[in-house]
């Protein structure tokens, strides 16, 4: 009979699509220890995979964690942290490279440019914000990269409710739809980004980063006057 318990001799690490990923997460720890390592897991499958991480900077909560795990790890990590926010007491000590940026606008731009995917971990306002911005530049073909959700225990069942929902009522498109690619274990949402392919149309698929860059510092200077 064959021995179905034969140990397995090791998978070398398929090589990655992506060289950097932008991770977004809570900068609070969240109740539920499953939270705090899934951003560990996470931060294991990155390192396993080659690949660097840009994130929003800082020590504090779900950030603190995934950039010192992926830091530990060996590999490069860069924080983008608007000037405003950098004071320790308000962000925590940074590992790695930190860039300063002149505001939360910048910030995003400077994160979605430099990053080949997008992984949102639990989190709250920020990280929803930063989750729906890529999603909805996405939506409009600014980029395709790749948006991922990881869904820790469900936390995000009553997002991903709601955004069918939206499709049902007919605000969302089917195939946008499919920009949000959800698993529950960061290695399952891991492979899935990695052969993910957008089936959408953007709607502006001509626009390129540097013209949204353009476009929201122009729109800023023309308020500010
Ligand atoms: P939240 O989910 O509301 O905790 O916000 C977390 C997200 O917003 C992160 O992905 C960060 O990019 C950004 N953020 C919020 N608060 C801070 C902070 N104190 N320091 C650095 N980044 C922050």
């Amino acid at each position: 009979m064959e021995n179905n318990h034969q140990s397995q001799p090791l998978q070398p690490t398929k090589a990655s699509r992506f060289k950097r990923v932008c991770v977004f997460c809570g900068s609070s720890p969240g109740k539920n220890p499953s939270y705090q390592l899934a951003a560990i897991q996470l931060a294991n499958q990155l390192v396993e995979r080659n690949i660097d991480l840009v994130y929003g900077g800082g020590s504090i909560g779900l950030m603190g964690l995934v950039s010192q795990a992926v830091f530990n790890g060996g590999r490069h990590v860069l924080g983008v942290i608007p000037i405003t926010l950098m004071p320790r007491e308000i962000t925590g000590e940074t590992v790695g490279e930190v860039r300063p940026v002149t505001g939360m606008h910048q910030r995003k731009a400077e994160m979605a440019r430099l990053a080949d995917a997008f992984i949102a971990l639990p989190g709250g306002y920020g990280t929803l914000e930063e989750l729906l911005e890529v999603i909805t530049w996405a939506q409009l073909g600014i980029h395709d990269k790749p948006v991922g959700l990881l869904n820790v225990e469900g936390y995000y069942n009553s997002l991903l409710s709601f955004i069918d929902k939206a499709v049902d009522e007919g605000f969302i498109s089917p195939s946008a739809r499919h920009i949000i690619v959800s698993a529950q274990t960061a290695h399952e949402l891991m492979s899935k980004l990695e052969e993910y392919v957008p089936k959408h149309n953007g709607v502006a698929s001509k626009l390129s980063w540097e013209m949204e860059q353009q476009l929201v510092y122009t729109t800023k200077s023309d308020i500010a006057r």
